[in-house]
């Protein structure tokens, strides 16, 4: 039988529950006497209950308690009413009497006031207990409980304190950075002893299980940075679908045209075209994609069904699809000469390949993070990619800034994984920058082919070859690399195509 799993709102019963929970699950509780920790639980439960900006939920499975989480909203209102606050106390004399001579509860107040002069970011709210049964950790409970918060809170930068250095890998897992770390000395009846504690922080972010559109935006921060994010999926899966592409050969080109289409974004005019080429000595040979700054992208890769064994990183072997060779940037302002510009390739993973070409051929310091993510059934689920660039004279302060936010970006996936939209990618990266969106603009695979290019490109060859295809092979048909349309000429056709040229 199915087990029920639901989120709810934390109701009185849960109190004893939640504080042998606490017992058990963090060490800070093993040095205060559990008459003493029940005691401070329903007081912190109450008197969180009155402040108008706290709420407490929890995670229930066949109608039994097995997580909580609890949170304190910081805004301008008065925390509590002091009134309401007395009377209800009143009312569980028993379980509060105690409660104010805690010395506990005084020393750490005192402490975390001690921290709070460290956390610079503005904080919108804190995360004040959270637990997990023990038996029950690591099954995505505490992931789901955040993601409830997360749901009524997006967007806003949310703090927890942690002593208990087995949830750092959970906080770090979900994008916390630390921001502070430091002493508390905890003084009980039973012992005295010092605790290092250490505060998270990150901006809750709500996965939007619906976002499904591919689209750009482009921003820029503080004059001093302009930054391009992307989604990508359904243009990506397109290719995936006219190619038959293999998932190495989806993500070497779903990566190559979301960033082409990020940097075709900068063209001028609406004819100009950007061209990515890359050539390398692995299997695939290479891939080329082209995009302008319509939001339409098309490409291909050379060889379409490669496969190899997952990477060190245990991801999808890109560059080792592609191998040693080079990449070649082609603009087209429709002049006589294109804009050519040949770099080698760093690893064949695209990213770090247009982050070398930036900085050696347009000496522009960029950060680029491009990811695709496959389905089991080899379909595309996620794809996406930011290109951060500083402008001149960006502050030394700004740059600080952004490579401290790089740092909680292990992965590009991470972010399309959580069902980020390319404003939510860019806060991630930016934040702490005043994020101006100026651009936001549909994207899709677009190719420019038709019948009448194709009779274009016939006619070019000239009335000699022509003639010699038509009476050598009767019929020609022309296929579209990018797309895989065939235009097929018979006699006819070739005929009218030959009087053309005279
Ligand atoms: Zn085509």
């Amino acid at each position: 039988m199915a087990m029920e799993k639901i989120v709810r709102d934390f109701k009185l019963e849960d109190v004893a529950y939640a504080a042998n929970m606490i017992k058990e699950s963090m060490h800070f509780d093993t040095y205060i006497k559990d008459e003493e920790r029940m005691n401070a639980f329903c007081f912190f439960y109450v008197y969180s209950n009155l402040m108008e900006s706290t709420e407490a939920h929890t995670y229930e499975i066949d109608g039994v308690c097995r997580g909580f989480i609890f949170a304190n909203h910081f805004g301008d209102k008065p925390m509590f009413d002091e009134n309401t606050l007395k009377d209800l106390m009143k009312s569980h004399e028993e379980k509060f009497k105690s409660v104010d001579e805690m010395p506990y509860v005084k020393k750490y107040h005192a402490h975390l006031e001690a921290l709070e002069k460290y956390i610079t970011e503005p904080q919108k709210g804190q995360i004040t207990l959270f637990g997990v049964e023990k038996s029950f950790q690591r099954q995505g409970i505490g992931t789901e409980l955040l993601r409830h918060l997360s749901s009524k809170h997006n967007h806003e930068r949310y703090m927890v304190m942690t002593d208990s250095d087995c949830n750092f890998a959970f906080y770090e897992k979900n994008h916390f950075e630390l921001v502070v770390q430091g002493d508390v000395e905890l003084e009980t009846e039973v012992m005295t002893k010092t605790l290092t504690t250490y505060v998270y922080s990150r901006t809750l972010f709500y996965k939007n299980e619906k976002h499904e559109e591919d689209y750009l935006v482009r921003a820029n921060a503080n004059e001093e940075i302009i930054a391009w994010a992307i989604t990508s999926k359904n243009l990506v899966e397109h290719a995936r679908q006219i190619h038959n592409l293999s998932p190495i050969c989806t993500a070497a080109l779903g990566r190559s045209m979301s960033a082409a289409l990020m940097m075709g974004n900068n063209l001028k005019n609406e004819q100009d075209v950007l061209t990515l080429q890359f050539n390398g000595n692995g299997p695939m040979r290479g891939l080329v994609v082209s995009a302008n700054n319509k939001g339409e992208v098309k490409g291909y890769t050379k060889e379409t069904d490669i496969i190899l064994p997952p990477n060190a990183a245990q991801h999808l072997n890109v560059g080792g699809a592609i191998g040693e060779g080079t990449l070649t940037v082609i603009r087209d302002y429709g002049l006589k000469d294109p804009y050519v510009s040949t770099t080698q390739l760093q690893t064949g993973e695209i990213a770090e390949d247009l982050t070398y070409y930036f900085a050696s051929s347009e000496q522009t310091p960029s950060v680029v993070a491009l990811g695709v993510l496959m389905n089991k059934d080899v379909t595309v689920r996620r794809a996406g990619g930011i290109i951060v660039q500083l402008m001149p004279y960006c502050p030394e302060a700004s740059i600080a800034r952004l490579e401290r936010n790089l740092r909680k970006l292990y992965a590009l996936t991470d972010l399309l994984e959580e069902g980020m939209t390319p404003e939510d990618m860019l806060q991630f990266i930016l934040e702490g920058f005043d994020v101006n969106i100026t651009e936001k603009k549909p994207v899709k695979f677009q190719c420019n082919c038709g019948r009448e290019r194709s009779e274009q490109v016939l006619i070019s060859i000239g009335k000699k070859e022509l003639t010699k295809l038509r009476d050598e092979d009767h019929e020609i048909t022309l296929n579209c690399q990018f797309c895989g349309s065939a235009y097929h000429f018979d006699e006819k056709d070739i005929d009218e195509l030959i009087n053309q040229i005279d």
